[in-house]
């Protein structure tokens, strides 16, 4: 898929303001600092798209982009911020969870990992819950670049392992790096064939 078409059409604290559910929706998701809106601008190829969402006070709420006039792109807030006050915390996941539990047109949550890291407690529990709620969702290992080939594997096989000890089988993923554009054909790919269905 080639994107011709990229634009910001809203940021929402409130679900129910969110565009209608009238398009497939895919949603990006990751702690901060994971990469995300690197990950956003390299595959949709507009070099400040997820800057919007970057900006002070705009990182708590829920991005909405129309692509290529077809679907949405999502570009939800972080989780687990270590920084943020409990109460803002709360509703942050309650704003995230309530999200994904109604969004109706989600097609797929891309859960962002940084490759480089060792596997975090806040993203397992935050699949887990993925998990039981019936959610779609499909891992990005990002930041690629910064890692050997063979240390790369190697984290994914630790990775993989630590998944194994709660699920029958490794969710599907992908690896992308911003730098180098790894991972786009990939991850684009995938939203077209899940697209039409
Ligand atoms: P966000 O907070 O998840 O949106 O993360 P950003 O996209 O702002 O990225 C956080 C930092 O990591 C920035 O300094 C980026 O330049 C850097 N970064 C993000 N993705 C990559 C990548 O794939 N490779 C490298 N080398 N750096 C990256």
């Amino acid at each position: 898929m080639n994107i011709t078409r990229a634009e910001f059409l809203m940021s929402n604290s409130d679900v129910t303001k969110c565009p209608k559910p009238n398009k497939p929706e895919y949603a990006f998701i990751g702690r901060s600092n994971v990469g995300k809106s690197s990950l956003i601008n390299m595959i949709t190829d507009h070099k400040n798209l997820a800057k919007i969402s970057g900006k002070p006070g705009k990182t708590q709420l829920i991005n909405h982009f129309l692509i290529n006039s077809d679907w949405y792109l999502v570009d939800l807030p972080g989780y687990g911020f270590a920084k943020v006050a409990k109460s803002t915390r709360q509703r942050f996941s309650k704003l995230i969870f309530n999200y994904i539990e109604t969004r109706e047109n989600l097609i797929n949550l891309f859960v962002l990992i940084d490759s480089r890291h060792e596997p975090q407690s806040k993203d397992s529990e935050f699949m887990e819950w993925l998990g039981v709620n019936g959610i779609p969702f499909t891992i990005i290992f990002t930041k690629a670049d910064k890692l050997t080939k063979r240390k790369l594997s190697e984290n994914i096989n630790t990775y993989e392992q630590e998944m194994l000890k709660k699920w029958e089988e490794m969710p599907p993923y992908f690896i992308s790096s911003a730098s180098t554009g790894q991972g786009k054909d990939e991850i684009l790919s995938f939203i077209e064939e899940t697209n039409k269905t």
